[in-house]
């Protein structure tokens, strides 16, 4: 367990247990150097504490390099909280679970992840103020999905220029993996916009609710991967780019919200590259939810929040740059941006301990 813990420098891990509400949680605090360490938490039918464990480290590092990238003065960390979200759900296990999480004196801070809710938070709320995503009732910032949407579609523009030239993506075709929170959001964002859509969901409710606010074709969700569109956008699952789907894919540009899009970052990153087909970076382009979040903790404002995601424009640009001038991949190039902040912030946090010996 330490080897694991170790292998990508976590800062700490705390495993969270109480029998009477049947809490078992981790929470894991990758990196503190720019701020405290902010994520969701996220309740899963784990197959056990090694599969948990290994979710909440990968998706903690996750969060430090999407707060490095887009300039905010935050860490990373995630929890998950084990157990069947449609069953195991009390107000007794969120409050315990904000109680462990008001433990940590504000290192970690929560907010609503997969399997979690608004109302989820509200519990968690009444133990700690180390929490956002509570409902704009009580002075927070509700449902991230719309404003990381609205970064999604910025950061889709910022891609059609880089590719075609110009913003429009107007009469573009662009297939779209999932109408959830995010994908339904996105998909109205384009329709307004005059894309053509492609859109598919393993929830038929998802797909006939879609329906009254847009116009689409629907595909079954196999033949996704190998519609003739100019956008492949990724809203659902992740590793969805992989060995299997990079030869179908006939895109030039994917661009979604899912996390993790790519199987193998290093090695797909790299094919997608090669393909001449341009890969968003997941955690930069769907920053919108974090910047939504962090802005709850100033006191929230929307208007604010959707202003601060438009910066995923140039922050894509820049991404896109390096990764041509370097002649990397654009994950490569979103994650060296990422490093090369923390290493410079981290020492000058150096600099101020040694001046105060
Ligand atoms: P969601 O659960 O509301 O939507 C996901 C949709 O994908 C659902 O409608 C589901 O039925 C569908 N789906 C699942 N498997 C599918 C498949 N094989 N083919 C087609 N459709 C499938 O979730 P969401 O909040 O919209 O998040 C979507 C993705 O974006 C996730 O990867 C999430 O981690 C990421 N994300 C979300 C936010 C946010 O603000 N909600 C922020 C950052 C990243």
């Amino acid at each position: 367990m330490f080897n694991e813990i170790e292998k990508h420098n976590h800062e700490e891990v705390v495993f969270c247990s109480d029998k009477a509400s049947g809490l078992r949680a981790i929470i894991a605090i990758h990196d503190t150097t720019l701020g405290p360490a902010i994520g969701g938490t996220r309740m899963w039918n784990y197959s056990g504490e090694e599969e948990a464990l290994k979710d909440a480290l990968r998706l903690s590092r996750q969060m430090t390099y999407k707060a490095a990238v887009t300039g905010l003065n935050l860490g990373g960390g995630k929890a998950i909280i084990m157990g069947d979200p449609k069953k195991d759900k009390s107000e007794l296990l969120f409050r315990t679970f904000g109680k462990f999480v008001n433990g940590l004196g504000g290192r970690y801070i929560t907010a609503e992840d997969v399997g979690t809710d608004v109302k989820d938070m509200e519990y968690v709320r009444m133990e700690t103020k180390h929490v956002t995503g509570i409902s704009k009732a009580l002075g927070g910032s509700g449902n991230p999905s719309t404003v990381t949407a609205f970064g999604v579609f910025v950061g889709m523009k910022a891609s059609a220029h880089k590719k075609w030239g110009s913003d429009s993506l107007k009469g573009k075709k662009i297939a779209i993996q999932g109408v959830g929170s995010v994908g339904r959001y996105l998909a109205e964002y384009l329709y307004a916009e005059g894309s053509e859509l492609f859109i598919t969901d393993i929830d038929n409710d998802k797909i006939s609710s879609a329906l009254h606010t847009i116009k689409a074709h629907v595909v079954s969700p196999e033949e996704i991967y190998d519609i003739d569109c100019d956008i492949f956008s990724p809203n659902a699952l992740g590793s969805v780019v992989n060995d299997e789907t990079i030869p179908r894919l006939k895109c030039e540009i994917i661009a979604g919200g899912a996390n993790s899009q790519l199987d193998d970052e290093e090695k797909h990153g790299k094919i997608l590259k090669e393909k001449g087909i341009l890969f968003a970076p997941d955690y930069v382009i769907n920053a919108g939810g974090l910047i939504n979040v962090a802005n709850e903790l100033e006191g929230y404002r929307q208007d604010r929040a959707m202003k601060q995601a438009e910066a995923i424009y140039d922050i894509l640009q820049n991404i896109y740059s390096i990764s041509e001038r370097e002649n990397i991949s654009t994950i490569s190039a979103a994650n060296h941006i990422a490093e090369e902040r923390l290493n410079k912030i981290g020492k000058m946090k150096h600099i101020y301990s040694a001046n105060n010996k």
